[in-house]
């Protein structure tokens, strides 16, 4: 658990404090999956008492093992997440006259601890790629015969893939024949 003790700095306001953790998670859970991760996770930041809420500033970073969409070949994937949360007490997200800020989304605190781990998971998954890749230019896996292409090349290049363009291939050969 990456938690921070706030207990005095909330009742410090103007106040910050700096943090640092680093600590073993295996996977990051996602909707579509769990994608494990192969390298601490490290946490840096700062706490700052505005007054009305305490709030986070810093970045996550960690490596994490993504799939390839091309040649299905795991690959590790640095990522440096930026953090920037807010977090209050129950009786905070309100201001003095009661009324409620609805313009951000403050996280709870727990009692004296900010629990940082809802807010560095759901930055990882933010700054996951669109696309996974294991290099720019993977040439992904042979369609006819499965080999990675990024391996070596596979035979079925001769091998036509359409009738139609077999068709247009045999013509060519007739033609070269001819001249
Ligand atoms: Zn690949
Ligand atoms: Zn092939």
């Amino acid at each position: 658990m990456v938690k921070i003790g706030v207990g005095d700095l909330k009742a410090r306001p103007g106040g910050e404090i700096e943090f640092k953790s680093q600590e073993k998670w295996t996977f990051l859970s996602t909707v579509s999956g769990n994608i494990p991760i192969v390298a601490p996770v490290r946490v840096t930041g700062r706490v700052t008492n505005t007054g009305k809420i305490l709030l986070v500033q810093g970045q996550a970073a960690t490596t994490l093992e993504l799939t390839c969409d091309r040649c299905l070949e795991k690959y590790r994937y640095p990522v440096v997440a930026p953090l920037e949360e807010e977090y209050a007490g129950t009786t905070a997200g309100q201001d003095a006259n009661g009324e409620k800020w609805d313009k951000v989304e403050v996280r709870p605190l727990e009692g004296d601890f900010i629990d940082l781990k809802p807010a560095v998971e759901e930055a990882l998954i933010l700054a996951l790629p669109m696309k996974w890749l294991c290099r720019e230019n993977c040439r992904g896996l042979c369609p006819h015969c499965g080999q990675n292409l990024n391996e070596s090349q596979c035979r079925c290049d001769a091998r036509p893939v359409d009738p139609r363009l077999a068709v247009l291939g045999e013509l060519l050969h007739k033609k070269e024949g001819e001249n």
